[in-house]
């Protein structure tokens, strides 16, 4: 079977589904596919025994880490992609992230473009993602040329007494930008109901901003946009000379399907898209597809992130918690002249979820008393792009994902920097410190925000894209997930993921005239 397509964009998370968005008013004939399914809405949604102990919307998927030991990863095959279960939390990278950055660790290198070429689109992409914010609180917060679309989430009264603990303390909390269809001004016309089960879950009433909601559906609302699920692509296949993808080879319904276009994008998440390429290696691209340079796969990055449970000795009744985050220590300061990182909160445990950690978490503490006094926060320090750390493919076609922790003293003393904070507030002497996340006790299956595995530049010897996010190697192909990340820098990863998408998008109409 072949079929012919203007594009066709591979993967429907933040990066392919916002780029279909994009493109789907220009009329070209577009063909997105997805190796999973809509993810069903359904009680399960919420249940946090079915999302985090049974896994029930996980990839059942097995890996093997740099020593060949097995691994589930914390990834979802679904339209949407892993925006379906994320947080939401929707930040701007810093415009210093965008230039060389020393570390304690080392070197966190530049990117090819400046934070000005992205600002319009960090624009298009929080008023397209629904982003709740408040300007001018965040001291490191970069130039913005317009306003928030959409107010600040309100604190709740446990987190807004945190606020304002803090600011007493001379620290700068602010407002956490999130991406969720909350009204509450009009609270009868609110699509979202400002629930306890958000982060890491799916959302039952589909008022969370995931690129399915805001982008695929409405993209789909086009007569020439097409999407197919339970399509995975196995391989791409090259012309002669291969410089161009003629052939996206999938596996469908148990038959083997190729489709062919003029553009084909990249867009499986930044360990599969990698995956991918490499295992489309050809007479042309022996070492794997768009990798002269060797540069593909390498440089994988997922952040240090922890999470850390404060325990108070008040209850902390909140129920939709992740609104506060911190930015003090992101930069150098006068204490220490490195980066440390970013702090804000998840989502409220609850016992289902501490149950999984619950050895390091409770020593002789009862998990429902932990879960009710508990004030959850994550912190998130940049780790840096190392070559080694990889992904590569095993002699089985398995992923193998090579990662070596780096920059880790800078998550130490972030957490320091945590603790003592907190100690000030009230919270017991002791917090209990794990790198649990959503469920994952392996530090390597947090894969949530896996990046840089085909960045981007100008030099074709060590950077695998073009500045348009083109491969160097090939006249059609196109990479707009994770993947293209210089450096991974200390927010989330899925507003600069977003805004790229626009970005290139743009560039591709142009290119398609
Ligand atoms: C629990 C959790 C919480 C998170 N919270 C936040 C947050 O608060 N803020 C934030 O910014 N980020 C957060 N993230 C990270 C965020 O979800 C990712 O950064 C983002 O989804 C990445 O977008 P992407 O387009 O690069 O890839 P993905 O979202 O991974 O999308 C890739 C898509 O490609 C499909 N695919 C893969 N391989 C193939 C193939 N061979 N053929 C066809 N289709 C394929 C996949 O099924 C998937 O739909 C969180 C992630 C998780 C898991
Ligand atoms: S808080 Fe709102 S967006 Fe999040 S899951 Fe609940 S209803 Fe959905």
């Amino acid at each position: 079977m072949s079929q012919l397509y203007d594009i066709i964009i591979i993967g429907t998370g933040p990066g392919g589904g916002t780029l279909a968005y994009k493109l789907a008013p220009s009329g070209k004939k577009i063909l997105l596919l997805e190796r999973g399914d809509y993810l069903l809405r359904e009680k399960d949604n919420w249940s946090s025994k079915t999302v985090f102990i049974d896994n029930k919307y996980k990839a059942k998927e097995t890996w093997q880490d740099k020593n060949g030991n097995p691994f589930h990863p914390g990834i979802h095959y679904n339209v949407g992609g892993n925006s379906k279960v994320y947080g939401a939390a929707l930040l701007r990278m810093r415009e210093q992230d965008f230039g060389e950055v020393k570390h304690h660790g080392g070197i966190s290198p530049e990117w090819p473009i400046r934070y000005d070429d992205l600002e319009q689109y960090y624009t298009q992409a929080e008023h397209l993602y629904h982003v709740h914010g408040n300007r001018g609180e965040d001291p490191t917060e970069p130039r913005t040329s317009a306003p928030y679309k959409y107010p600040a989430l309100s604190h709740e009264p446990r987190i807004q007494e945190l606020h304002e603990d803090w600011q007493k303390c001379g620290h700068k909390p602010f407002h956490l930008p999130v991406g969720v269809m909350l009204n509450e001004q009009q609270k009868e016309k609110s699509a979202c109901i400002r629930c306890s089960t958000c982060d890491g879950f799916p959302c039952l009433v589909n008022a969370k901003a995931d690129s399915q909601v805001v982008c695929v559906d409405p993209a789909l609302q086009h007569p020439n946009v097409t999407l197919l699920t339970n399509a995975l692509v196995s391989k791409l296949e090259t012309n002669a000379s291969g410089r161009e993808v003629t052939g996206v080879v999938v596996e469908r319904n148990g038959l083997m399907e190729t489709y062919k276009a003029d553009i084909v994008v990249v867009s499986c998440g930044a360990i599969n898209s990698a995956a991918l390429l490499l295992r489309s290696s050809n007479d042309k691209h022996p070492n794997g597809l768009a990798n002269s340079s060797d540069m593909v796969g390498r440089h994988y990055m997922c952040h240090n992130n922890s999470a850390m449970l404060a325990i108070s000795k008040r209850p902390n009744p909140t129920v939709f918690q992740k609104t506060i985050g911190l930015n003090d220590f992101y930069h150098a300061s006068a204490d220490w002249n490195f980066p440390m990182g970013h702090i804000s909160m998840i989502g409220k445990q609850d016992m289902e979820m501490l149950r999984l950690g619950a050895p390091p978490f409770a020593p002789g503490l009862a998990l429902d008393v932990v879960a009710k006094h508990s004030l959850d926060f994550w912190m998130t320090s940049e780790d840096l792009p190392d070559p080694n750390n990889r992904v590569l493919i095993g002699k089985d076609g398995n992923v193998t994902l090579a990662y070596t922790e780096n920059n880790l003293e800078a998550h130490k003393r972030l957490a320091v920097m945590l603790k003592s904070m907190l100690n000030h507030l009230g919270c017991e002497e002791h917090l209990l410190p794990t790198h649990l996340y959503l469920g994952k006790k392996i530090p390597i299956a947090g894969t949530a925000h896996q990046c840089g595995t085909i960045r981007f530049g100008r030099d074709t010897k060590t950077s695998v894209l073009d500045v348009n996010c083109k491969a160097h190697d090939l006249d059609n192909l196109y990479v707009v997930d994770a993947s293209f990340f210089v450096s991974s820098s200390a927010v989330n990863p899925s507003l600069t993921i977003i805004a790229n998408a626009l970005r290139v998008g743009e560039h591709l109409l142009d290119r398609l005239g």
